[in-house]
């Protein structure tokens, strides 16, 4: 088992992964897998049998119950320079200033066309506070999700990839800014909040044939904190430039969808992304992107428990904030 996970780390981005780190991971236990032998092959974009697929990701999940129970949420009451940090499920986030309101990646959906939500929002629209900002790294359906957007209250300024502001038009923005990356948009004079866009490793078009769409995350300045929202990403060098530029200080960063191997070329796991966190150099990481649609074949509540393994063997859990949704954190 651990010459598996050695090769696995080894083969993951053959020019940049250190040995040490190769050895580090060799160290962990691997998580326990019921993976079908057929789907070893498997990439995100070519050669996976259909029916499998269908199979695994879109036929359990609509014999799964779906859990977990929105809550009426407790806002804190914020000082200057304090931000609270809701997960909402998913990639979605709320993020909350004295006097500013972000929604990032805001995805609300039961269903994603066939394939059914199996945890719960943490939190009912309704009980949103009004939102200023709403920031979408990119247009996949997990993320860019039109019937959220439409019921979210207006007016709302949209920040999202250069490509992807078509998508947008009809859905109650006052105000549509496509970015490229590393270029920031500010609101006020400048001693208002700030947003950059950053690279990501993954890939932006929302069906077949809309490669011009960008895709990346975000850096969200305000009150002399940065938070980062990684969007989807693989593992890459990115992380440490986005560290060494930006600072960023909490990083929102996707652990689930990495299995099998190939699904890494596009996400990471939690192994994958302890490491971007430490590239960051950020101060905290709090993990997204698990345990609500299975958008892969890991168990939906592996990525979670494997975190928390690394955290305990590293000496990370006062790092590592693993939220519940609908709960907010105070930072
Ligand atoms: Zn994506
Ligand atoms: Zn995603």
């Amino acid at each position: 088992m651990k010459a598996d996970i050695f090769k696995l780390v080894e083969r993951r981005d053959g020019a940049r992964v250190k040995p040490s780190m190769a050895k580090e991971a060799s160290r962990r236990p691997p998580p326990r897998r019921k993976i079908p032998r057929s789907f070893k092959d498997l990439t995100p974009a070519k050669h996976f049998n259909p029916r499998t697929f269908f199979q695994e990701l879109i036929l359990k999940g609509w014999f799964t119950p779906r859990h977990g129970q929105p809550r009426r949420p407790v806002f804190p009451k914020l000082k200057h320079g304090e931000v609270a940090i809701t997960w909402i499920g998913h990639a979605s986030f709320l993020i909350q200033f004295t006097d500013l309101n972000v929604l990032i990646d805001p995805n609300f959906a039961n269903w994603l066309f066939l394939m059914k939500r199996i945890k719960r929002a943490g939190l009912k629209m309704r009980d949103l506070p009004p939102v200023d900002v709403v920031l979408l790294t990119h247009a996949h359906f997990d993320h860019f999700h039109k019937p959220t957007l439409r019921r979210l209250p207006h007016p709302k300024i949209g920040v999202m990839p250069r490509g992807v502001g078509d998508l947008a038009h009809d859905l109650g923005f006052s105000r549509v800014i496509e970015l490229e990356h590393w270029e920031s948009f500010s609101q006020g004079d400048g001693s208002h909040w700030k947003v950059t866009f950053t690279p990501s490793k993954h890939w932006g078009a929302r069906t077949l044939h809309d490669q011009h769409r960008g895709y990346g995350g975000f850096v969200l300045e305000h009150q002399g904190r940065k938070i980062y929202h990684a969007g989807d990403s693989a593992y890459f060098h990115g992380f440490e430039e986005i560290g060494r530029k930006l600072g960023p200080e909490i990083a929102l960063l996707p652990i689930g969808a990495y299995h099998p191997e190939t699904f890494r070329k596009v996400h990471m796991g939690p192994d994958q992304a302890v490491q971007a966190f430490q590239d960051l150099g950020a101060k905290f990481l709090v993990p997204m992107h698990y345990g609500t649609f299975k958008l892969s074949f890991e168990e939906l509540d592996e990525p979670p428990r494997w975190l928390r393994e690394i955290a305990l063997e590293e000496n990370l859990t006062e790092q590592i904030k693993i939220l519940d949704e609908g709960v907010p954190k105070v930072f």
